[in-house]
């Protein structure tokens, strides 16, 4: 199939835009009358996401403010962006915990793999969009950052509902 290129050349002569500008205004001015035409007034009120929308990681936490992390390492390994640091460590019963944990939130992908491959869910990522930051630094969330986060979290992808519907 052959491409048709068209050229457009500035018009030679003066030409009035008034046209073209009532005709804007004709399309906003129907907009402002519109009854079905909904402002939302962010940041005051929230759109509604999606269960699957993945956002700002959150780690799950014991009832005695432990975290459900058991530093398996399978999330730093899994990750596609090498955004996940961890540091293990065992206590004296042989239970691993993570010493260090964090993301950095800017170099995630938010594929979603940590949360899909962790075997205790103890991390996921959520329903949360508004971590805009002023430094990179900010960026890297740690351990008690993660578990101080209380949104909802994404919900898993399932084979009977491939499209979340
Ligand atoms: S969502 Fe993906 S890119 Fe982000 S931390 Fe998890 S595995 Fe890494
Ligand atoms: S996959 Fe889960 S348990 Fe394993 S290191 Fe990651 S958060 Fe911890």
């Amino acid at each position: 199939m052959s491409i048709g290129v068209k050229t457009v050349r500035p018009p030679e002569t003066e030409t009035s835009y008034l046209r073209a500008v009532l005709k804007g205004m004709a399309l906003t001015f129907r907009h402002l009358v519109d009854p079905d035409k909904v402002t939302e007034l962010y940041p005051e009120e929230k759109p509604p996401l999606a269960t699957r929308w993945r956002g700002t990681h959150r780690m799950e936490v014991h009832a005695d403010g432990r975290p459900k992390c058991v530093a398996c390492g399978l999330c730093p390994t899994i990750c596609p962006a090498n955004c996940i640091r961890l540091v293990p460590g065992e206590d004296d019963q042989g239970n691993r915990y993570p010493v260090v944990y964090e993301i950095d939130e800017f170099r995630c992908i938010f594929c979603g793999m940590c949360q899909e491959v962790c075997p205790v869910e103890a991390i996921h990522v959520g329903q949360d969009f508004e971590n805009a930051e002023y430094t990179r630094e900010r960026f890297i969330y740690d351990l008690d950052r993660l578990m101080a986060q209380d949104h909802p979290v994404t919900a898993l992808w399932d084979p009977e509902d491939p499209l979340g519907q």
